[in-house]
């Protein structure tokens, strides 16, 4: 190249002629700008300052002819004529001026190609011959790049044959030590590597000029190191400084503790830059920003930049220099499990695309596509199992138990009650369920207060009449033994009426030696109808005679798996699970997916929502002041210890310490009684005995009458310290009270709320409809604390929102349709979709 602007003036010549389309230069003039460029930088060896202005001034415009329109392109082209004829000028002087013109060489420098890179840093990607940069877009997807595998050459037959489930190590940079790392991660083969999915990403799009940048934006910089060099802190922390221009401005970039940049950046090369910019003594610098060579395919700069999760030994670039190798190779060669008629009915983008776009997107709207469709996976193969047990469930023979229609008809009639017309459905669905022959899997769900344990007394007296035993098991030993009361009160009722009469047994871990042991023989004997406890009623070493009914209660963290559990006992019986938790509808598809549902949407009548008002600590004695009247009125009250962190010994220390101030100062004339975990079983029970016979008028409580405690005569519950609650124990409390037709109250005490606990206690305030009070619960806390999933045994949900309905029932619908086709996927084209399944359901493997 003679002269860098008699080359330039050729082309603008000719791109002029061709009506400025931007046709003259192969990959237009964007990318001939950086080109021309640096080659007219590299041919100015003596720095002449005004030529070095001039040549930037031009670098500037022609940046900007590919964005401007035809007439701007006309005036641009003119503008830069005008500097060449004075670049020409000065190249003439300068020749006249000196004799022999020793410093432009003909030939421009080339680049310096990139120094090995340190050990421990991988093999960055071979310089493509590609345009330098291509802002706010990320390098095109090349399909099937290469031809080998990312592996070292001999290793790459034994990849091919393990495909995805190769070891990492096997990929070329990782090795054994660095795949010991990313195990930490959770990736032990290359297809968990490819879902290891960054944390968050950074738009590093936002090209700019030197002189334009502010402080605290993340931008990119394109331009050539000035100037490198290193320096010693006084704390032994080696510095990198270069200093980096684009013709607009020159701005420092420095490093810590990295010294190989002083191999891999050199004065006179090209790089990109991006970061947060910051600020030194007024003047804008980057502070250990990403760089790479301007003349590769970028990764770490001026894209949609990845952020991986890290674990000791790891870098970023290192991340997602692999993981780039990894995407690149492996993205297009992995078989999408998700059928295509699935993917085009609601148009999720293939598994190839996602995961490209998941790592390295091109934009937000593909990211968001990716990461929508990732999700659909997860959910999908949850809702695949889900419907799965169902099945299988289903398919097991279950027993058709026929009983005596007109004897239960008159149990009902002898209810102190009559049903009202969602318990007579719910009724009907389960002993529709009992007499099909297929095994009962259902979830009664109903507001607190809204009458299912007669529902599921019923269902169990119906069993007694088939003359096969049922198990109610309850969550605490307060409640086990409250239904008890129940059951008796209203076996009384029946045996009054002339009806059969079953027996009836409490077992709890209170219950002990010769006494178990008489239950023990009568369940397997047969001679025990119906029994009620804890949980542990299943778990140990209890055989029934014909357990052919089992009563889950209120037990909302009871998973899918254990329910499936359950099953591997021996037994198959009719299930019902009982919930108060009013679960959004979102995550009843999730949890309960595998359960039929029966509603108690009504409540019995003449109940009146239980006026709830949150008062300031100074209104304590109005509030002891207005459960003394209520209790002259004739009705009962609870009141709530808070919740005392440490041991439940701490915590009745604090009860007892309250019960007795109650007692003494407050309300010394009224009969108090005391609750709390630590009191043995049979005192427990003396005590709710009492509270239910009215003996006593005022209950001091631990939390331990959270749930299901029923006390139709008590109006009153005051709470104290309610701000430790979450939204679904407080409204389990408040449960507690508006159980008859008298006016009831909740009344609640928090000395200094925090911010979330004012929201909590607000809500409680003025919503009464407990699903709207979960939908804000699950707002507010997100559905992992929600649901509990980690006690429930459930599948690990990497992407997928399950606050997200749409998502959920589009899953579930695909899952039916899928399921009529080829239930137990065993079609070859859905061969990919049952192993993912199987993987899902598997869960992540544990790093060894
Ligand atoms: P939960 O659904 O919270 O478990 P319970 O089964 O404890 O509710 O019932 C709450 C109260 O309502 C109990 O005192 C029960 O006797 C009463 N109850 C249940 N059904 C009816 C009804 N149909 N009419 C009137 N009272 C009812
Ligand atoms: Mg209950």
């Amino acid at each position: 190249m003679a002269s860098p602007f008699a080359q330039l003036q050729k082309i603008l010549k000719h791109e002029a002629q061709d009506g400025y389309r931007n046709r003259i230069v192969i990959g237009g003039m964007g990318r001939f700008a950086d080109h021309w460029y640096r080659q007219a930088r590299a041919s100015l060896k003596e720095h002449d300052p005004d030529l070095l202005l001039l040549l930037e001034a031009i670098y500037a415009d022609l940046r900007r002819y590919e964005a401007a329109d035809t007439e701007e392109r006309r005036r641009l082209i003119e503008g830069i004529e005008a500097r060449i004829q004075e670049g020409l000028q000065r190249e003439r002087e300068a020749r006249t001026s000196r004799a022999a013109p020793t410093a432009s060489p003909s030939a421009p420098q080339p680049t310096p190609s990139p120094p090995a890179p340190p050990a421990g840093e991988p093999q960055g990607e071979p310089p493509t011959p590609m345009p330098p940069i291509q802002p706010a877009r990320a390098a095109p997807a090349r399909a099937r790049s290469r031809k080998a595998p990312p592996v070292s050459p001999k290793l790459a037959a034994k990849v091919e044959a393990m495909g995805l489930d190769a070891p990492v190590h096997l990929i070329h940079g990782v090795g054994r030590e660095r795949a010991q790392r990313l195990a930490r991660l959770g990736a032990q083969t290359i297809r968990d590597l490819l879902y290891l999915l960054p944390r968050r990403y950074v738009d590093f799009r936002a090209l700019k000029p030197i002189n334009r940048l502010r402080v605290g934006e993340e931008v990119t910089v394109i331009g050539e190191v000035m100037d490198i060099g290193s320096k010693q802190t006084g704390n032994g922390l080696t510095v990198i400084k270069a200093l980096l221009t684009d013709g607009s401005g020159v701005i420092e970039c420095t490093w810590f503790n990295q010294p190989y940049l002083l191999d891999r950046i050199q004065p006179g090369q090209f790089i990109v830059v991006s970061g947060r910019v910051d600020e030194f003594l007024g003047r804008p610098v980057f502070r250990s920003p990403e760089w790479e060579p301007a003349d590769r395919e970028l990764l770490h700069t001026a894209r949609i930049v990845p952020i991986y999760p890290l674990t000791e030994g790891l870098t970023q670039r290192w991340m997602r220099t692999i993981l780039k190798r990894v995407v690149d190779y492996w993205a297009d060669r992995i078989e999408d499990p998700i059928p295509s008629w699935i993917r085009e009915a609601y148009g999720f983008p293939d598994l190839s695309t996602a995961l490209k776009q998941v790592h390295f997107p091109e934009d937000w709207e593909p990211l968001e596509q990716a990461r929508r469709r990732l999700a659909f996976d997860e959910v999908f193969y949850l809702q695949i199992g889900l419907l799965e047990v169902r099945r299988r469930w289903r398919s097991a023979p279950g027993r058709a138990l026929s009983f005596d229609e007109a004897a239960l008809g008159r149990a009902i009639e002898a209810l102190p009650f009559p049903l009202t017309g969602a318990q007579q459905r719910a009724l009907a669905q389960i002993l529709a369920d009992m007499r099909s022959g297929v095994p009962m899997n259902r979830l009664l769900q109903g507001e607190v207060g809204s009458g299912k344990t007669v529902v599921a007394a019923l269902a169990a007296y119906a069993v007694f009449l088939a003359g096969a035993q049922s198990a109610i098991m309850a969550p605490t030993e307060i409640l086990a033994e409250q239904h008890y009361r129940t059951l008796i009160a209203l076996a009384e009722r029946w045996a009054g009426a002339g009806l059969p009469t079953p027996t009836i047994r409490l077992l709890t871990s209170g219950v002990t030696g010769t006494e178990r042991a008489l239950i023990y023989g009568e369940l397997a004997e047969g001679t025990c109808h119906l029994v009620v406890g804890t949980h542990a009623l299943i778990q140990e070493e209890v055989n029934f005679h014909d357990l052919a009914f089992v009563v889950i209660d209120e037990q909302q963290r009871f998973g899918v798996l254990q329910r499936a559990a359950l099953r591997g006992k021996g037994y198959n019986p009719h299930v019902l699970v009982m919930t108060a938790t009013p679960i959004p509808r979102t995550l009843a598809l999730t949890l309960y997916g595998d359960l039929d549902l029966s509603v108690l949407d009504e409540m019995p009548p003449g109940r009146r929502p239980v006026l709830t008002r949150w008062l300031m600590p100074e209104e304590r004695e109005r509030a002891y002041a207005f459960i003394r009247r209520q209790v002259e009125q004739g009705r009962q009250a609870y009141i709530i210890c808070p919740l005392v962190e440490g041991s439940d010994k701490i915590e009745a220390k604090a009860a007892v310490e309250e019960y007795e101030r109650l007692q003494r100062e407050i309300f010394p004339d009224l009969r108090l009684g005391l609750i709390h975990g630590r009191m043995k079983s049979e005192e427990k029970e003396a005590v709710m005995n009492a509270f239910a016979r009215g003996e006593i008028q005022i209950l001091v409580a631990t939390p331990v009458v959270e749930v299901g405690v029923d006390v139709p005569n008590a109006t009153v519950i005051l709470i104290e310290g309610a701000d430790r609650f979450g939204l679904a124990q407080l409204h389990q409390f408040r449960g507690r009270v508006g159980r008859s037709s008298h006016q009831s109250y909740c009344l609640l005490l928090a000395e200094s709320p925090s911010e979330s606990a004012i929201e909590r206690l607000r809500a409680i305030e003025t919503i009464y409809d407990g699903f709207q009070l979960a939908q804000k619960d699950l707002e507010m806390r997100g559905p992992g604390d929600f649901l509990g999933t980690r006690q429930s045994g459930f599948p690990e949900m990497r992407l997928a929102d399950l606050t997200d309905l749409r998502l959920l029932e589009i899953a579930r619908e695909a899952a039916e349709r899928l399921a009529e086709r080829d239930p137990d996927l065993q079609a070859p084209e859905h061969q990919h979709l049952a192993e993912a399944v199987t993987r899902f359901w598997q869960g992540p493997v544990e790093p060894s």
